[in-house]
């Protein structure tokens, strides 16, 4: 009987793994190549296959009867994606899908003036001019009243869907497909707040001072933190970054354009880098908008570890070879990101002289506070927005800034922009939890090996632990062997 399931499972993975396929592919010409693709379609439709009760009885036959680990946790796997898709309705697909087309038509206005949402991104971060980024950060007029009443709408559609299924509210489905709960989450926040605000603290105290503010303002954050924890941009020219790659890997004892991962320079896209697993481990390819400087020179390596990940994976089962957290996919990629802002890398590759690869280095604290604090600001804002669709958001948009980041927007409007969490729910997360894993998995390897640089065990330990059985182990069993517990 068990026999039975376990053949039927393999082709139900094996036809989910088609489906993806054929998304990645037509997402990929989406972004390289411009193409128009109707993404609500492939959802709709890895969703209808999911929701065949022959998928769920398939599962659940075999958690209840198989013992073999493996078999189970692919059906786990599988169960919690049809779990998932039980709650994408027409309407919410369609919604987001209309929110996705908004965001991408509609221009901030700075000045009287339409401007490209990465220019807006570049005058918050690098802007001398105080007022001027003041004015970038509140430019997204337009897409507020497009989106206000319409992610009101998603924020309630997503927690009446989940809560049809027996769960509390939309985070709390997400967040069990991670093997989280909202109370976990909440408690880790807590630990890295806490672990994270003398650094963050300085870090005001300093950019304050620095540049003469009585206190720093939504619109001073990424601009301090820019200014006090990045090197110059001239130190990162980007005809250095991919040979850097190449040499990296090759120092790990592997060789870069023999692993067969396509990289794109070329490609003009709205970010510095994806990365498509398109089938693992055969056809990963990597998209990257390279400009000179550190934050394109992360992306580069972050999308790399991406590639990494998947190219490394030895199992055929397609849950687990797409079934790890979105959290642990991100740590991943990070753990390569954070390879190039560590001195062994900064000496190696740049001619940046030591006092600076110093300050740089001394610096990281605070980066990291700062990194990881805006993400909980934002994930605490969605939590909220979720806990209570109707109520007053722009409150608790100012509640979460000022507990996390010790500042107000005082704007009555502002959490109608913010359109990340509408395209990806319960995401923001990722980020910070990417950030707490990658330095664990760094600490961890530099206690083991000295610097990484050089050391192919710290590749084959990423292989061994992380890569080659996908996600086999949940991320709780995979971090034990860094030793962290979140
Ligand atoms: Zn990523």
């Amino acid at each position: 009987m068990t026999g039975d399931y376990e053949s039927k499972l393999d082709e139900i993975e094996a036809h989910l793994e088609d489906l993806a396929a054929a998304e990645g592919e037509d997402v990929f010409d989406l972004y390289y190549r411009h193409a128009d693709v109707d993404t609500a379609a492939h959802e709709k439709r890895k969703r209808d296959y999911l929701l065949q009760p022959e998928v769920t009885e398939t599962c659940d036959n075999l958690l209840e009867s198989s013992e073999d680990t493996a078999l189970r946790r692919r059906a786990r796997i599988v169960r919690n994606w049809v779990n998932e898709m039980r709650a994408q309705t027409d309407e919410i697909i369609d919604l987001q899908a209309e929110i996705q087309k908004i965001v991408i038509a509609t221009k901030p206005v700075l000045d009287g003036e339409e401007i490209p949402r990465h220019q807006k991104t570049k005058i918050i971060f690098k802007n001398d001019d105080r007022e001027r980024r003041r004015r970038a950060l509140f430019s997204e007029g337009p897409l507020r009243e497009q989106l206000a009443a319409r992610a009101r709408n998603l924020y309630r559609l997503r927690n009446d869907a989940a809560r049809a299924l027996g769960y509390d509210d939309y985070p709390s489905l997400a967040l069990a497909a991670e093997d989280l709960t909202v109370a976990e989450l909440r408690a880790i926040f807590d630990t890295y707040e806490n672990e994270s605000r003398e650094a963050y603290e300085k870090l005001a105290a300093e950019g304050c001072a620095r540049f003469g503010f009585e206190r720093l303002e939504p619109w001073d954050l990424n601009y301090v933190t820019e200014k006090l924890t990045c090197a110059d941009d001239k130190y990162f020219p980007r005809a250095k970054a991919l040979p850097s790659l190449r040499e990296v890997v090759r120092q790990f004892g592997r060789d870069l354009d023999g692993l067969g991962i396509p990289i794109h320079e070329d490609a003009d896209i709205p970010y510095a880098g994806l990365c498509f697993s398109i089938r693992a481990p055969e056809d990963v390819r990597i998209l990257v908008n390279l400009q000179d400087g550190l934050t394109d020179l992360v992306t580069l390596y972050h999308e790399f570890g991406h590639a990494a990940h998947r190219k490394f994976v030895q199992r055929a089962s397609y849950a687990l070879k797409a079934g790890d957290a979105g959290f642990f996919a991100e740590a991943m990629a990070d753990t390569w990101g954070l390879l190039v802002v560590r001195p062994a890398w900064l000496r190696a590759f740049t001619e940046m002289p030591a006092e600076e690869r110093e300050r740089v280095t001394a610096a990281a604290e605070m980066a990291y506070a700062s990194r990881i604090r805006r993400f909980i600001a934002r994930q605490d804002f969605e939590l909220a927005a979720y806990a209570d669709a109707d109520g007053d958001l722009a409150a608790a948009l100012d509640e979460g800034a000022e507990r996390f980041l010790g500042f107000r927007y005082d704007d009555p409007e502002y959490w109608a922009e913010q359109y990340f969490p509408l395209l990806y729910p319960v995401y923001s997360k990722n980020y910070m939890l990417a950030r707490v894993i990658q330095r664990s998995i760094h600490r961890h390897l530099e206690g083991e090996y000295g610097e990484l640089l050089g050391e192919p065990k710290v590749f084959d330990f990423l292989v061994e632990n992380f890569y080659a059985d996908g996600a086999l182990l949940t991320w709780k069993e995979k971090l034990a062997a860094v030793g962290l517990k979140l």
